[in-house]
């Protein structure tokens, strides 16, 4: 997703531009586009461009609990300087920050958006990810997917984090 700012770049400080996203990205590099969309406000600072902005899109993530593969929605909150690599007046090239993670506007003045938001991405991707708040998961006996209705196995709907305690409940009452 690259922004051309070489007009930007020779504004005043402070000058904003308004730029709509709405392109469809590989945010997750599993080969998988996904439209990301919302706005992002540029910034001119003394020595940065500043990207914020509210942008919408989602992963394909496989579901913690029933396995199966769904689409997660996910809001990112970028904030990000981008430090020019050269000046657009002069053409000479700039120091650019040894910060890790800072971001550069290439030789031509292209900022280009996509590094980040897969960043953001990985940020806002939850650590089990859940299909739906309450999916009923798998039978732990079957492995039949509970959403889809019940199995038959006489313990169905049980939840398995019990069944291990039940399981020595019932060792224990046999001794
Ligand atoms: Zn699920
Ligand atoms: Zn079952």
């Amino acid at each position: 997703m690259q922004i051309n700012v070489a007009q930007q770049l020779r504004a005043p400080i402070g000058s904003i531009r308004d730029y709509e996203v709405n392109q469809v990205i590989d945010v997750t590099g599993d080969g998988n586009g996904s439209l990301v969309q919302g706005k992002v406000r540029l910034m001119r600072t003394d020595r940065s461009i500043l990207v914020k902005g509210v942008l919408d899109t989602e992963a394909e993530l496989t579901c913690g609990r029933c396995l199966n593969p769904f689409s997660c929605p996910l809001t990112l909150n970028i904030e990000e300087e981008y430090f020019p690599a050269t000046d657009v007046v002069t053409g000479a090239a700039l120091p650019v920050p040894d910060e890790p993670g800072s971001f550069t506007i290439d030789e031509q003045h292209v900022l280009d958006l996509t590094e980040a938001i897969r960043q953001y991405v990985l940020l806002a991707i939850p650590m089990k990810p859940l299909c739906v708040e309450d999916c009923a998961g798998l039978c732990s006996y079957c492995g039949h997917n509970l959403n889809r209705g019940p199995c038959g196995c006489p313990s169905q709907g049980a939840d398995p984090r019990w069944s291990e305690l039940s399981k020595l409940n019932k060792e224990k009452g046999t001794k």
